[in-house]
């Protein structure tokens, strides 16, 4: 391995610079990965931007991560050389209330690799052996790294305990929205409703396997989706475009006793919600934050079993020396990219 690496750190919002590190080397319990893909995501493009609160820059962006071991420390078990891998990106203490209970995702002293832990905009990271999931070899590690993003998606699901039969509306069809979509239809929802305002995403969306696709407003679609449910109301609606007029939207559309989840991350205040709803329609808002570690093997096996295909989110790959390029994409153009990835190994 060499005697330095490159990174391109964050110094500060919207400036890229590529530095040589030293080159990591494993301690015990842990082990030194080569990086091969990073996807960017919205954390990360609220990081660039400088819009993320409480962010301590310099920073080394990405947490969305494949790659293969180079290394391991001493002591470490069932993880070798050579070994494909993505990495869980939460990082816990392992020893607060939230962990103890195997919550980790809730970890009173969490962090996010890539924010406030140095992330995989570089050739090598160094981290524990427990943050990495084994991937088969024959899998795209680019492709690969959508299994973060839906190892979150399944997550919420989980918690909103979907089952055969119940009807499932998706608010947007960006990655989270066309993952969200497809797991419902795996779980056996019908009908799966997904709704964006973007043709060739409700395209994706049919792909998916979506029930039916509505080009739509989410305020608008209240009247279509009690129609498509026979006049009753979805079992369940997961919004993941955020924010207060699709809240609203969203617990209209819900029946009486439905369920929703506010996907998105959203700091939008929404002035019109009050309570009444929840009493009135028994209506349950079920909350989720990133992912559980027990999350990640299930979504490992959905995507190498060909139940999830992942080909073509992917949208555009950048080298490690034009990360600026990559965040200036995602940004002019949310509307044409899915997930733009950083090729550690490229130059
Ligand atoms: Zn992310
Ligand atoms: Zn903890």
């Amino acid at each position: 391995m060499k005697q330095s690496i490159r990174a391109a750190v964050l110094a500060a919002p919207r400036r890229f610079n590529l530095v040589d590190r030293p080159a990591p080397v494993a301690a015990p319990g842990e082990a030194v990965v080569r990086v091969s893909s990073t996807a960017v995501c919205h954390t990360d493009l609220s990081i660039f931007t400088g819009e993320h609160p409480g962010i301590k820059y310099p920073v080394i962006l990405g947490h969305e991560s494949t790659g293969i071991v180079e290394s391991v420390g001493d002591g470490v078990t069932g993880m070798k050389n050579g070994q494909h891998v993505i990495i869980n990106p939460i990082i816990s203490c392992g020893h607060c209330d939230s962990c103890l209970r195997g919550a980790q995702q809730l970890c009173r002293n969490a962090g996010l690799f890539g924010r406030e832990v140095e992330g995989s905009m570089c050739e090598f990271v160094r981290l524990p052996v427990r943050y990495l999931h084994t991937l088969p070899d024959d899998m795209s590690l680019a492709d690969a790294t959508l299994i973060e993003t839906l190892a979150t998606v399944r997550h919420a699901q989980d918690r909103l305990g979907v089952k055969a039969g119940e009807s499932v509306v998706v608010l947007g069809q960006g990655t989270t929205g066309l993952l969200h979509t497809r797991l419902a239809v795996i779980a056996g929802a019908n009908p799966v409703i997904a709704i964006s305002r973007t043709k060739w995403k409700l395209d994706m969306a049919t792909r998916m396997g979506a029930h039916h696709v509505l080009d739509i407003s989410a305020e608008k679609a209240v009247d279509e989706v009690l129609r498509l449910t026979g006049g009753s109301g979805a079992d369940i609606v997961i919004d993941t475009a955020g924010g207060a007029a699709t809240l609203m939207a969203s617990i209209e559309m819900l029946r009486p006793g439905g369920r929703l989840s506010p996907y998105a991350v959203s700091h939008e205040c929404c002035t019109q919600f009050t309570t009444f709803p929840l009493y009135y329609k028994e209506i349950s808002i079920i909350g989720s934050r990133a992912l559980n570690p027990t999350d990640m093997a299930p979504a490992i096996d959905l995507v190498a079993g060909g139940q999830i295909d992942v080909a073509g989110f992917v949208s555009a790959t950048y080298p490690l020396d034009r990360a600026a390029d990559a965040f200036d994409e995602y940004e002019r153009n949310p509307g044409k990219v899915l997930r733009i990835v950083i090729d550690s190994t490229a130059s």
